[in-house]
């Protein structure tokens, strides 16, 4: 069986106003010694798991790697190939895709080289936007210029595989704004587009002030629901009529350019996380490290799992998983595997939201009516109820 490797980095160098993750703004004299824990942990994890009487996977072939965030390009590249070096000496490995998740500030024809040689062969960077004053709003530290020396310094350096990302509902976004960042993006022709549409967590600041009816952060400048599910629905036309496909909620890729790592998410196989905050999933059970650095890396020091949450999944659970992780892949799910699988008859609750317009069957397969992308969460939520 195979499995994916994700390594959480929660440093970033501004905290952009839309985003709750457990991430933050932290010192540079704490990056090293964070990926040094990282090492460690990778160094001990068959006992951690053991231990903590986590499942093992035996004869786990580790095909994919995925370093993510925060911003993990603001790591030495030498602590970045120190990681993926300890995965490769701790987990029978066939990598066919070593994701790195970079802002396009950060990057340099010096940091470029270093990852390739390290074996990075795929860069996602958060592109968000090509105008400035959405950018700027949304506290994001690069510019519209920054994005195009990014894509030209990693075509130089030699990646082929480069994933960007829009989002669509940022504030000051416009029709016309956002129809201009879609263009700029498809023409720098990267292997892989996500889009976005923007989440509005209470827990961050924009959304706080959103709460509160209040115009920092540009929050009184937000488009509507309905702009912005015509942005999504206007870039998917677009980037099909470019020869992308469309292949997951927020994913699209020209052909055999897929993420295979977040496949993994989406079809419940394996996937093994480090570093603070990181979820891993074993087929049976699902657990996250803490998402404090300093007590992950505490923890970690002491030669112990930095584990904080530990879940078996119930029957009932991975039944609700297959169901909304795998609608959300556009090909749809084999609903009669399913339903043999767990004992389970969907059919009278499909047939409702088939006839509703929010599922569809297509060539044997179920899933989202093509129209009802953009209210996924809603049609999850009726069909699991
Ligand atoms: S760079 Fe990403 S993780 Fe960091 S604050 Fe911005 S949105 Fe959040």
């Amino acid at each position: 069986m195979t499995a994916g490797i994700y390594v959480q980095v929660p440093f970033c160098q501004t905290k952009c106003t839309y985003c709750n993750f457990h991430t933050g703004v932290f010192s540079h004299d704490l990056y090293a010694p964070y990926a040094n824990a990282v090492v460690r942990e990778v160094a001990d994890y068959p006992r951690l798991l053991r231990e903590n009487k986590i499942q093992e996977i035996p004869d786990a072939l580790v095909d994919t790697a995925y370093v993510g965030g925060g911003t993990p390009s603001l790591l030495d590249p030498n602590a970045l190939r120190a990681i993926l070096d300890a995965i490769r000496a701790r987990f029978q490995h066939k990598l066919v895709e070593v994701t790195l998740e970079a802002d396009p500030e950060t990057i340099t024809p010096e940091k470029a080289a270093a990852w390739l040689e390290a074996g990075f062969d795929r860069i996602s960077m958060g592109a968000q936007s090509f105008h400035d004053n959405e950018l700027k709003a949304a506290g994001r530290m690069h510019r519209r210029e920054d994005i195009f020396n990014a894509i030209r310094i990693l075509r130089a350096s030699g990646f082929q595989k480069i994933s960007a990302d829009l989002i669509a509902g940022l504030p000051h976004q416009t029709d016309a704004t956002w129809n201009d960042s879609v263009a700029e993006l498809l023409a720098l022709r990267p292997e892989h587009i996500s889009i976005y549409l923007m989440e509005i967590d209470e827990g961050s600041r924009l959304g706080l002030e959103v709460l509160n009816n209040g115009t920092k952060y540009s929050a009184s400048a937000l488009p509507t629901d309905d702009a912005m599910a015509g942005f999504y629905e206007r870039a998917g036309a677009h980037l099909a009529a470019a020869g992308y496909t469309h292949y997951e909620i927020s994913n699209w890729a020209l052909p055999g350019f897929e993420s295979l790592h977040n496949l993994k998410y989406w079809r419940r196989e394996p996937y093994f996380g480090l570093g603070a905050g990181a979820h891993s999933f074993n087929g049976a059970q699902r657990w996250a490290n803490a998402h404090d650095p300093a007590a992950y890396e505490t923890t970690i020091a002491q030669g112990r799992f930095a584990v904080e949450q530990l879940q078996t999944v119930t029957r009932e659970q991975a039944l609700e998983e297959e169901l909304f992780l795998g609608l959300r892949q556009l090909a749809g799910i084999d609903l009669a595997e399913i339903e043999t699988r767990y004992g389970a008859n969907l059919g009278p609750r499909v047939e409702e939201l088939r006839a509703q317009g929010l599922l569809e069957w297509h060539g044997g397969l179920l899933r989202l009516a093509p129209g009802r992308l953009t209210v996924s969460n809603e049609v999850f939520v009726n069909l699991l109820e």
